[in-house]
């Protein structure tokens, strides 16, 4: 009797006789009759039976009928069955894309299941093309699921808004045992409770002596329901928010939390779920193991918890997310969807920005021992990094734009000059069609350039994003070397020595190796009154015009227009002889 006092303690008039002579009966006849404790509970639960097929008329699946429908998945011992359960309520951002990852990361790397569940509750807040965002999103940066949204898979629908049957049939369920019940308060009537809790600095909710059509009989339910009144179904919550229960959260370690006492609603007003009621059970049928969220979730753990336990369900394990902040003027703050264009994925496709960099840089802010195995395994892939939960940012995770440039560029030093190029056409075809024209007519001479200095032990590292590619290689396509002379030559100041010029011209030779190169250029520097090294220049400069150096930058700089280039041997013959000629007539006039 105990049990049932806890679990089914009855509200209404009737019921709460019953309970009471089921009470009477159980405490004063220690000997009473099974069948008479039977009879009593039964008279309960018939009213909760009746009350649930009054709610729910159009349920006749049942819970154990769905539930045969999602077997136990066929996994390895440890496989971890992770989601992405986003919302589509606006764009996808950057802070979806690391939760996604991680997520993908951790089911793959123990031979479990990612897979993506839309969780589309909240048609309010829904916008349109969000889901589109999304599922464009994972593609870009090629974080694939093995099921849900788009795709096949046993464990569907993978749209909450599909499921609708399914959160009624267990929300059915516990109307009929008495653990959740109908609630026809208005919205009026809720938001005075509120105002009164604020007020009085109480605990915001309908909870305790606020949850007042707990009490409701069969009767005046049925009164209201012929009155047309709308109602939500709220959880008749069992606990208590002076117990204590803790999150043993996979990051954050335990967390010491009030038990939930507030009797959420669990289904609105248009029979749609909350999150919090869709989300648990369908992390319990589809089979979750592990559920990666961000940390705004912690303080609705408690609900969580009581749902599973409300529902017969084994929790899942969590684990939450530090949000990614952005440092400004020296100070640290959280994303603005607002004010910070590169929140959204959207953005690092059109900025040129490498999705392999971007994986990269989440792989290392998700664990802090990535960064280092990376630059210690320059063949491996980002999928032979072992990923935990342990090496994970407890605390707000700083996303620095600075610092992706550099992964960027380390990335493009590892991988060919013809993957380079070949996803570089990608995104000029789609960014600049002008550009892109000329990398398909120069192709060779842009992997030479490409390839300059590549195998090196110190590789270069001047491209963090496709965008820079033009911007670095300009000078060796005519068409963008010739545009404007004020343009090209602009950061050019130089005297050029036109005697060194014309006669450097004369000594070209295309068959030099850079070491004969380099020695013809140093016997051309003294010829004509420049020290050979900068060595010589230095223990008497006033013996010479300049030195070796100066030499070497007029060269670079007629025929690249610029002061920094890569290696300029190389240059000179992917350019070729004849039209650097050109190119000292273009700077002459
Ligand atoms: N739909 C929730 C959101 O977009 C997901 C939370 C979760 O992963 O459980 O915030």
């Amino acid at each position: 009797m105990i049990e049932f006092n806890c679990y089914l303690l009855p509200h209404s008039q009737v019921v709460r006789q019953c309970a009471l002579t089921a009470l009477r009966v159980s405490s004063n006849l220690t000997g009473a009759t099974k069948l008479d404790n039977y009879f009593l509970i039964d008279g309960v639960m018939t009213m909760y039976k009746e009350l649930a097929d009054l709610l729910f008329p159009n349920i006749k699946i049942t819970v154990d009928e769905i539930e045969a429908k999602y077997p136990l998945r066929d996994l390895v011992d440890g496989a971890y069955v992770t989601r992405f359960g986003p919302s589509p309520t606006g764009f996808m951002h950057v802070g979806n894309l690391y939760g996604a990852f991680i997520s993908s990361m951790l089911a793959k790397q123990t031979g479990g299941i990612f897979y993506l569940r839309v969780e589309d509750t909240d048609s309010k807040r829904e916008k349109e093309g969000a889901l589109d965002a999304i599922l464009n999103g994972l593609k870009a940066f090629d974080i694939d699921y093995d099921e849900g949204y788009g795709k096949d898979g046993q464990y569907g629908p993978y749209l909450q808004s599909e499921r609708v049957e399914i959160y009624q049939a267990y929300a059915k369920k516990l109307v009929s045992e008495g653990k959740a019940y109908p609630c026809f308060m208005s919205e009026e009537e809720i938001a005075d409770i509120r105002s009164g809790q604020e007020l009085r600095k109480e605990k915001i909710g309908i909870y305790g002596s606020y949850a007042v059509d707990r009490d409701l009989s069969l009767d005046e339910v049925k009164a209201h329901l012929d009155n047309g009144d709308s109602y939500v179904i709220r959880l008749k919550s069992p606990g208590d928010s002076h117990n204590e229960i803790i999150l043993h959260d996979l990051i954050k370690g335990d967390i010491s939390l009030p038990e939930n006492d507030i009797d959420e609603v669990i289904l609105k007003k248009d029979g749609i779920p909350t999150y919090h009621f869709a989300h648990v059970i369908d992390d319990h049928l589809m089979h979750t193991t592990h559920v990666l969220r961000g940390d705004e979730w912690v303080p609705s753990f408690p609900k969580h918890l009581q749902l599973n336990q409300v529902l017969g369900f084994k929790p899942c394990k969590y684990a939450h997310i530090a949000p990614l902040t952005k440092k400004e003027d020296g100070k640290i703050r959280k994303f603005s969807k607002r004010k910070d264009p590169e929140f959204a994925v959207s953005y690092y496709e059109e900025a040129g920005i490498p999705k392999e960099g971007v994986r990269l840089y989440l792989a290392t802010l998700a664990n802090t021992n990535f960064e280092e195995w990376y630059l210690q395994n320059k063949d491996k892939s980002i999928e032979d990094f072992k990923f935990s939960f342990k090496k994970m940012p407890t605390g707000g995770t700083l996303f620095d734009m600075e610092k992706l440039n550099n992964i960027c560029r380390t990335y493009f030093s590892r991988i060919s000059a013809e993957t380079i190029y070949n996803d570089a056409l990608e995104y000029y075809k789609k960014y600049d069609k002008e550009f892109y024209d000329l990398m398909v007519k120069d192709k060779d001479k842009l992997i030479s350039f490409l390839n300059i200095e590549r195998d090196s032990k110190r590789p270069r590292k001047d491209i963090a994003t496709y965008k820079d590619i033009k911007t670095e290689s300009a000078y060796i396509f005519n068409d963008l070397f010739y545009k404007d002379r004020n343009e090209t030559y602009k950061d050019i100041d130089e005297k050029i020595d036109y005697d060194v010029i014309n006669k450097y011209i004369e000594i070209y030779r295309d068959f030099d190796s850079e070491d004969e190169w380099y020695n013809g250029i140093k016997i051309l520097a003294e010829e004509m009154g420049y020290a050979p090294s900068v060595k010589m220049y230095k223990e008497d400069p006033t013996l010479y015009k300049g030195h070796i150096g100066d030499v070497c930058e007029m060269i670079r700089h007629l025929l690249t227009g610029r002061v920094k280039t890569p290696n300029l041997y190389q240059l000179l013959r992917i350019i070729g002889i004849d039209e650097f000629k050109n190119r000292v007539e273009f700077y002459k006039n």
